[in-house]
């Protein structure tokens, strides 16, 4: 199989399946299949190429490409392309990956569903009148309905793993700083971190390899080695290995299904010779309002920068209003609900007089979460949880009440929080059919943890 032949499949199934499930928002089967050959030749050369090299791969709208428009979802940014290649991107074509289009997502990744996108929901494969997760739920989908073997997405508070878990796709969430975000469109920055969507967790690894390790051009990229991921995920044995069960992420508001499978898949690792008990992380279940006073705080600062003179739409530029009301009625014509409901939240939260009660209390907290997850690597190596309380929701289901969306990151925010590495694998379909995700929670620098359970459930 050549990587053209490849390429090409990968290309039809888009064209037979992206007009129902609305996956990628853009497509360039040309650029796809040249860059495909280029890599034919240089195997056909003899030349020494990676694992990945000539692999099809979808890229979440959000990180910037030179050859394809970078929307992140938003009327805003609606045909802009960047003019540099962020750092995944350009590790993704060094090592000979072909990148077929950008997925669609929610706006500026805020979201659990896609719905938020300006260019319409996309639909889940397993059941398309569905949602795919979010915010990545066109880099799951894609990956789901056999589109592309590959994709990235990024992670702020769960839009790797919840899509992950409720297509039955592997999503990882790398240690805060192990894959560069330059060239990620900043969304809330001290929790954005870029990583693999893949079907095996062996895939996972090989690819966490190509796009993670240090960048000099991200503040926060740690220098330090990615680690022998692929290795841990056929690792295969639990031998020593100590589990904990996070005790705060069941009970009321979790699906029976989901809880079985989570049951079944801890079971799996216990006959892999895993040592499991029960941990409490009392403040865990204080992540998600913490999460929802940090991240609007960030956003409404990273987007600030729309501002219709720099990127994107510009609207009412038309010789006689001034510079501000033409930013106001950009930002108003190019954001949707769901980005002008956290502008406002942040922009009061950083608010002076009301820092302290909101941004500074919330920052707080978020140091007794990591505190949390100190106490409790002390004496298990990894927790587990579900990934998300319930299956797929209805699309439709979840929209005029944003309270009900944020719950689907209940049980992914606190590794943000604590900027740990965590991911979502496949354990198996609820009753009804729909796909169930298990979560591992690793300490900072310690994904290869992640890639021994995750090769375990396989
Ligand atoms: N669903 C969460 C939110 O809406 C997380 C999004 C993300 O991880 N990008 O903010």
């Amino acid at each position: 199989l050549t990587s053209e032949d490849l390429t090409r499949a990968c290309l039809e199934r888009i064209d037979a399946q992206n007009p129902t499930l609305n996956v990628f928002l853009s497509v360039d089967p040309e650029g796809a299949l040249e860059a495909a050959r280029a890599v034919d030749a240089r195997r056909a050369a003899a030349e020494h190429l990676g694992p990945l090299a000539g692999i099809p791969i979808a890229v979440k709208d959000n990180f910037c490409t030179t050859d394809f428009a970078t929307t992140c979802g938003s009327r805003m940014l609606e045909g802009w392309v960047p003019p540099y290649d962020a750092t995944v991107v350009t590790r993704l074509r060094q090592a000979g990956l072909i990148i077929v289009g950008k997925t669609n997502m929610d706006e500026f990744a805020m979201g659990s569903s896609t719905e938020t996108s300006a260019f319409g929901p996309t639909r889940n494969p397993w059941d398309t009148d569905r949602i795919p997760g979010g915010s990545g739920g066109g880099s799951a989908a894609a990956v789901a309905s056999f589109m592309t073997p590959l994709a990235v997405g990024s992670d702020t508070g769960g839009s790797i793993r919840q899509p992950g878990s409720v297509t039955g796709t592997v999503g990882v969430k790398p240690t805060y700083g192990g894959v560069s975000r330059y060239g990620l469109v900043a969304m809330a920055s001290s929790l954005d971190q870029p990583g693999p969507v893949a079907r095996t967790a062996y895939d996972a690894a090989l690819l966490h390899q190509i796009i993670g390790g240090y960048d000099p051009m991200d503040s926060a990229s740690i220098d330090a080695p990615v680690g022998e991921l692929a290795t841990a995920a056929r690792a295969r044995s639990l031998d020593g290995v100590r589990v904990g069960v996070v005790k705060e992420f069941a009970g009321e508001g979790y699906e029976p299904g989901v809880l079985r499978r989570f049951e079944e898949a801890v079971d799996v690792l216990r006959a892999a010779g895993a040592e499991v008990v029960e941990v409490s992380c009392p403040h865990f279940t204080y992540a998600l309002p913490t999460y929802y006073l940090i991240q609007p705080a960030e956003l409404s600062s990273n987007l600030a920068r729309f501002d219709g003179m720099r990127y994107g739409l510009r609207v009412g530029d038309d010789g006689t209003r001034s510079a501000e009301e033409v930013m106001n009625l950009t930002r108003e014509a190019g954001f949707g609900r769901e980005a002008k409901r956290r502008i406002i939240i942040g922009t009061y939260a950083l608010s002076a007089g009301y820092y302290d009660a909101y941004y500074g209390s919330a920052q707080r907290v978020r140091t007794l979460i990591q505190r949390d997850f100190a106490a409790a690597f002390e004496t298990v190596d990894v927790l587990v949880s579900p990934t998300t309380p319930t299956v797929a929701f209805k699309i439709g289901e979840r929209v005029a009440d944003p309270l009900s969306m944020y719950l689907a990151d209940l049980c992914t925010i606190p590794s943000n929080m604590a900027g740990n590495a965590s991911a979502s694998f496949p354990a198996g379909l609820s009753d009804d059919g729909l796909p169930v995700g298990f979560q591992v929670m690793a300490p900072p620098l310690a994904d290869e943890r992640l890639y021994i359970i995750g090769g375990v459930l396989e």
